[in-house]
């Protein structure tokens, strides 16, 4: 079957299911296969559960006229998606980066759905299999869409282009993570560089640069970027750039349309300066998409981060900043500063390992534990095997309000003994850490 046929059964049926646990009644379900499974083994079972068809690549599951056999159901979903994309004539934004990809696509897109019916990546549904489901989702009465790209290796975000065919394009940051998959900082810069890459050398494509990122202007002059749209203070032409005004632990900040000279203050649900840039690429787009400043601050104030990505709690004794969804030396750094910067009466560190992170693993969880050392807190804790080898091999003082502990288990022993009260707690490791364990005892 082509592409183009299996199209026109898509637009049938325009609903896709892939886990037969959520199978929705007349979607079309696509057998993908897993590291632990192959969903061709589940195709049957769909079919029984309603949907019109079944795409699966093992013959031995065809069992009649709703089995379409194709020869790698993967490729299929993803050339499908990228037909679909090519059918569309709405902006398209694609982000991609190394920190804050979720969090931008989502005040971008509180933003833009202030004025436009929009449509953008649900949670961090940033892959392979993500990003096609995503562009599978985008419907005819959607006037925009904003999709978030993900990687850990060379090639993924300039294949994942080829499908999200991105009008706009905008890198967070390039930092610290992934160090394995990519090679270093500089195969992270090659990289996520790929976005660039897709906007170069189109008149029509747009890309938005952060001015006051060294690396990403570097990234930005080594292209041939048609049409450039800065946000930030340190280029002239720039949109918009803004300060924060208060950050306790909520951000007040302060922005300006530089075409305008207009000044505005908004009020975040977010927390740390780390979100500034963030928060400037979302008003930045929804100036360049003509919203006014009214809509722009709806959309920021409004936007509550979800999912323990610097998300705020308050407990009956404690001010939680939960900020276990993910970690990575960079994002580390800047968290760990902000809990320092805080005007707050007691403050704890709560650190989790790092994975992810290949040879340098001992440097960079040395190095995470020295900025945790050289930034006033009243407690710091590091828990896991990594932090806890390279803090032995340090050479430190008396380690009078650090704790190391190996593993999690350890952690909430200890802390069931001593709880924390009256404190601001930082909590932030990477997602294998599952730190959410601790929560309860705060
Ligand atoms: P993933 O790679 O898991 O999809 P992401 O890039 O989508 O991550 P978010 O989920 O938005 O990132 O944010 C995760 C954490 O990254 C935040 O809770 C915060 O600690 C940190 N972070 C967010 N924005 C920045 C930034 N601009 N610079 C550094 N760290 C940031
Ligand atoms: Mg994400």
């Amino acid at each position: 079957m082509t592409t183009e046929q299996l199209y026109q059964i898509f637009l049938k049926h325009p609903v896709i299911s892939t886990d037969t646990r959520k199978i929705a009644p007349g979607s079309l379900f696509f057998a993908l296969k897993g590291d632990k499974f192959d969903a061709n083994t589940f195709a049957e079972q769909a079919v029984s559960a309603g949907v019109a068809y079944a795409i699966i690549d093992n013959a031995a599951y065809r069992l009649g006229e709703q089995y379409i056999l194709v020869d790698d159901v993967l490729t299929t979903l993803q050339d499908l998606a990228r037909y679909h994309r090519r059918q569309l004539t709405i902006p398209v934004i694609g982000l991609t980066g190394t920190n804050g990809k979720t969090t931008t696509k989502e005040l971008i897109n509180a933003v833009l759905s202030q004025h436009f019916n929009t449509y953008a990546t649900q949670g961090n549904l940033n892959n392979h299999i993500g990003v096609p489901l995503t562009i599978l989702s985008i419907n005819a009465t959607h006037e925009a869409a904003v999709i978030e790209m993900g990687a850990n290796h060379q090639k993924e975000i300039g294949f994942l282009c080829t499908i999200s065919q991105p009008t706009h394009g905008l890198i967070t940051n390039v930092g610290k993570a992934h160090l394995e998959g990519f090679g270093g900082v500089e195969g992270v810069k090659k990289g996520k560089g790929e976005l660039y890459d897709y906007l170069a050398g189109d008149e029509q494509r747009v890309a938005f640069v952060n001015c006051d990122d060294t690396v990403l202007m570097e990234m930005q002059h080594g292209r041939d970027l048609k049409q450039v749209v800065h946000y930030g203070k340190n280029e002239p032409g720039s949109l918009v750039s803004g300060q924060i005004i208060a950050n306790s632990p909520f951000l007040t900040l302060q922005w300006t349309n530089r075409k305008t000279g207009d000044i505005y203050d908004v009020k975040t649900l977010l927390t740390g300066e780390y979100n500034l840039p963030n928060i400037l690429a979302a008003i930045c787009i929804g100036l360049y998409f003509k919203l006014t400043p009214a809509e722009i601050n709806a959309g920021i104030g409004g936007y509550q981060p979800k999912n323990n990505r610097s998300q705020i709690t308050q407990t009956a004794t404690n001010t939680l900043i939960c900020d276990y969804y993910n970690a990575n030396p960079s994002s580390m750094f800047v968290a760990i500063e902000n809990l320092g910067k805080l005007d707050a009466k007691h403050k704890v560190l709560v650190l989790g390992d790092m994975f992810e992170m290949g040879d340098e693993s001992a440097a960079e969880h040395k190095a995470v534990i020295r900025k945790a050392l050289e930034t006033e807190v009243n407690q710091r804790i590091f828990i896991g095997g990594e932090f806890f080898k390279a803090g032995e091999s340090m050479d430190h003082g008396p380690w009078s309000i650090d704790k190391f502990y190996h593993t999690v288990e350890q952690a909430i022993a200890a802390l069931k003994d001593e709880p924390i009260k009256d404190s601001t707690v930082l909590i932030k490791g990477s997602r294998g850490m599952a730190l959410e364990r601790l929560v309860d005892l705060f």
